[in-house]
């Protein structure tokens, strides 16, 4: 077995985004491929916006994406435990190693005076970096001045004149100055870790091996190399990865559609078809293959090919995808999965399973996604209401339309005993002698589905019954002579 060792470590602080879950999906991938263990952490140190809710959205959300975890605040693992707020008393211990080492420092700076130096730093056009002063004051006088005066925080001493580099797995060898980090904070007091300090001591502790995360973290992972430095700890390889991006190729976010995976989910997207999607954000198996299942993305995956630019995120594509899921499902899986969205229709009537399955079934080949159909099969649940006007193919009035839907009526009473196909058969005749197969069979199409667009009027007629239709037929008839 590997010792390859990966985590997303999602703050709680809304529910599962498109982002964190492709994240998710690309450390699964990885370590699945590798043999090696995918690790669930929560990142709730914020305690102001962290909230259970979004840690259960989350962890339901990946759940029932199929990004299943080997260890996980849910279930368990050799380091548990898994959320930070849980953790603190390790963080507590490293930052007084540091604060005794001299390496990290109390700053009794406040809000207003930082805000004053970074004005004054930026109107002198230099990049607002905070080299604090508190940073040679003696430790023993720092921690006399912390009893008294709470309002501090506890910042690293970074070095000067550092260049820091480390070769990212994506992006190839990265380097930046120190001397542009300033002393950043690590800590708002001794038991309340920051980000940075949190995420590092966290991935020691769990023998993280590779941390791959999205490319909004680049900027701290030179913080996260020299706090490992000065802890001693293993610096992990690290893999940067591309932005998901709109279909204008600005960051994705709520104006370019929905960015939470319930909304997905709500929606009426599989689970497969996210998951296969998802991983094609930023990544692909090297032809054009499009559809893969889990299993050939964990076969296929590799970080080699994991582009650099940015992945948009292409609303259509996801549409068809998933429409493709749906095809592959067999009638008895897609009835299942699809009842809940169609929930409403259904309630307080009496349909069998077996007429449910059916109708499903009819609209299996043209589904993009499950919540379209309950718009589009509630017909076959209760009586359509459509307007007259509907009913008229072309040019025709409303007494060609009574006309056509005579034929129809007695066509369907003289061959109801006959399989659905010769009586197609006979009313495209029909059609034919008429002169326009449209004048008939739009009319009757229109009296059985009240909609403009809907299957062929025999698939319909199949599944409701004629003496259904027939009734359909006589109602539309009724609407047409009183118009
Ligand atoms: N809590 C951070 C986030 O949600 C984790 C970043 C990391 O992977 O280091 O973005």
């Amino acid at each position: 077995m590997s010792n390859i060792r990966v985590r997303i470590a999602p703050s709680p602080t809304g529910p599962l985004h498109i982002g964190t879950a492709r994240t998710a999906l690309f450390n699964y991938l990885f370590a699945r491929h590798l043999g090696g263990k995918f690790i669930i952490r929560i990142e709730d140190t914020d305690l102001l916006r962290s909230d259970p809710k979004f840690e259960k959205n989350i962890l339901e959300g990946l759940e029932w994406l199929g990004i299943e975890a080997d260890e996980s605040p849910i279930v368990g693992g050799p380091d548990a435990p898994y959320r930070q707020t849980e953790r603190i008393e390790s963080y507590a211990h490293y930052l007084k190693k540091l604060l005794a080492e001299g390496k990290v420092f109390y700053c009794f700076h406040t809000e207003a005076e930082l805000e004053e130096e970074k004005r004054e730093l930026l109107e002198t056009k230099h990049s607002p970096i905070h080299l604090c002063e508190y940073r040679t004051m003696d430790i023993k006088e720092a921690e006399t001045l912390a009893e008294i005066n709470s309002n501090y925080v506890i910042r690293f001493k970074t070095p000067a004149g550092r260049i820091i580099a480390f070769n990212d797995l994506i992006r190839g060898e990265l380097s930046f100055q120190s001397d542009l980090l300033g002393d950043f904070s690590v800590a708002k007091k001794i038991d309340v870790p920051l980000y940075h300090f949190a995420v590092v001591v966290d991935d020691e502790a769990m023998d993280i091996t590779h941390v791959i995360r999205g490319e909004d973290h680049i900027a701290n992972t030179p913080k996260h190399i020299l706090l490992i430095e000065a802890l001693g700890f293993c610096i992990p390889q690290y893999a940067h990865l591309p932005l998901v991006l709109g279909t204008d190729r600005s960051k994705l976010s709520k104006r370019h559609g929905a960015t939470s995976i319930d909304e997905y989910r709500e929606q009426g997207y599989l689970p497969e078809a996210l998951f296969n999607f998802l991983a094609l954000l930023g990544w692909n198996p090297g032809d054009n293959r499009e559809i893969l299942s889990k299993e050939e993305l964990i076969r296929e995956f590799s970080i080699e090919k994991i582009q650099k630019a940015g992945a948009v995120f292409d609303f259509v594509k996801l549409d068809w995808m998933n429409g493709e899921y749906i095809r592959k499902k067999t009638s008895d899986e897609l009835t299942r999965i699809a009842l809940p969205f169609i929930e409403t229709l259904l309630s307080g009537k009496q349909f069998s399973l077996d007429y449910i399955t059916k109708v499903i079934a009819l609209e299996q080949p043209r589904l993009k996604k499950l919540s379209e159909l309950l718009e589009k099969i509630d017909y076959f649940f209760e009586e359509p209401q459509y307007d007259v006007s509907l009913l008229l193919w072309k040019k025709m009035t409303a007494e060609n339309a009574v006309a056509a839907l005579d034929v129809a009526k007695k066509l369907l009473e003289q061959n109801k005993e006959k399989p659905i196909t010769a009586m197609k058969e006979i009313f495209l005749q029909k059609g034919k002698e008429m002169g326009d197969k449209g004048s008939l069979l739009w009319p009757l199409r229109v009296a059985l589905s009240g909609k403009k667009a809907s299957p062929d009027p025999f698939e319909i007629m199949e599944i409701l019954g004629i003496e259904k239709a027939a009734r359909r037929i006589e109602y539309a008839k009724k609407i047409a002579v009183l118009s």
